[in-house]
């Protein structure tokens, strides 16, 4: 069952989408979340979607329940990891064994505007705007919301994709 709206508390809710079952995370991940992740196990089946976007943040000692959780929830299962913000992104590009074998569907890149400001997070996906190797230098232009000059990227193109590297 859901805990209280609004709670920080690490939960998750599972979707069926046409074909795919989907886990929607949210909250913080941290020490508290491993009770709540082994609930997983009896109730997803060996194809699975984890939907990141609503994570609120991951401490160190999250960090280690979370590459604890998917090194043994990964075993017989097909894992796909869609809408992961920039922090989860950065978590990978540190710490291979943070991703473990799922496939990379989707990742929100933080985008500036320098000319007024303005900030927005940029969805990439594969098969769509995602590139397929570092370098390629073919990013689309994403133009600001507000005053429709190019934004920057606010980590380094190589950087924030080098996870590209280890599939
Ligand atoms: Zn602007």
């Amino acid at each position: 069952m859901e805990k209280a709206l609004g709670s920080m508390a690490f939960n998750y809710r599972i979707a069926k989408e046409q074909e795919r079952e989907i886990v929607y995370f949210n909250g913080k991940i941290n020490e508290d979340a491993e009770v709540t992740l082994a609930e997983l196990d009896d109730k997803v089946g060996t194809s699975c979607t984890f939907n990141l976007r609503d994570i609120a943040g991951i401490n160190s000692l999250g960090v280690r329940v979370w590459i604890n959780f998917i090194r043994s929830f990964e075993e017989g299962r097909t894992i796909q990891l869609e809408e992961c913000t920039p922090e989860i992104v950065n978590q990978m590009n540190m710490i291979p064994n943070f991703r473990g074998h799922c496939d990379i569907q989707s990742v929100y890149a933080s985008y500036a505007c320098e000319n007024c400001g303005a900030e927005k997070l940029q969805l990439f996906k594969v098969g769509e705007n995602m590139p397929t190797s570092l370098g390629t230098k073919t990013l689309p232009r994403v133009p600001c919301p507000k005053c429709g000059a190019p934004m920057e990227m606010e980590e380094l193109e190589d950087e924030f994709f080098g996870w590209l590297t280890l599939q």
